[in-house]
């Protein structure tokens, strides 16, 4: 695995690409962002901005997701992967919502994870751009870019992957280091051919240099 030091000169670099990097899930508030959050798992960014777009004039409050029967609220989020389930998962949060917290969403990592369809990442996600909290969420993009560059183990599972860069990452840096990389992961180095020809870190990656002598062994 690489050493702390030149694990903080890779995000440096990642940091340079990626100044601006930002969450791309359109939202208003809090309320919003959990729900877009929620529908985000297993889909891309682009396709639940698609759907908030006309989910959001819809539904403001827990109550207007609550207004309406489960089979509608299925039939607006239709196009999203798991359509069924987020549906029953976003009328359950709502009516906790309402029961427990008032009717807006907990600011606290332990009471976020008590809700309907919100794991730890959602959680993260939502306490660190909503509150202001640092966290480092840990989605598909940033495992699979954290392994590849040899920050965490293969076989490390999320939990060990977000304990690892937490570890290595100053605490400030870690909202911004997951928005890096996800950028890094999803406009760069992508799961299916990723940029390695143009890397910057191509020379210390390993999984950059296992492509590379693939591709050199071949000619
Ligand atoms: Fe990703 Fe390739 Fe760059 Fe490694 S060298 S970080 S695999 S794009």
């Amino acid at each position: 695995m690489l050493s702390k030091k030149k694990t903080l000169e890779m995000l440096d670099v990642i940091d340079e690409m990626f100044p601006d990097a930002e969450c791309e899930l359109n939202h208003r508030n809090p309320f919003d962002l959990t729900i877009a959050v929620l529908l985000s798992a297993q889909c891309t960014d682009a396709t639940v901005n698609r759907v908030t777009r006309s989910l959001f004039e819809k539904y403001h409050t827990p109550a207007d997701y609550l207004s309406v029967s489960v089979e509608e609220l299925m039939e607006d989020i239709r196009s999203i992967g798991l359509y069924r389930n987020k549906a029953k998962n976003i009328q359950a949060l709502c009516r906790l919502l309402i029961d427990e917290y008032d009717g807006k969403v907990p600011e606290e990592h332990s009471e976020l994870v008590k809700l309907p369809g919100v794991g730890r990442k959602t959680a993260n996600v939502v306490v660190s751009v909503a509150f202001g909290v640092p966290a480092l969420a840990v989605d598909t993009h940033v495992e699979r870019v954290s392994k590849r560059l040899g920050i965490c183990r293969w076989k490390d599972n999320v939990t060990e992957v977000e304990t690892t860069l937490c570890r290595i990452v100053p605490e400030e840096r870690w909202t911004q280091t997951h928005h890096q990389l996800i950028f890094f992961g999803r406009y760069h180095c992508t799961a299916k051919n990723p940029k390695c020809n143009v890397c910057p870190l191509l020379d210390d990656c390993r999984e950059g240099q296992k492509r590379k002598k693939v591709i050199v062994d071949a000619e």
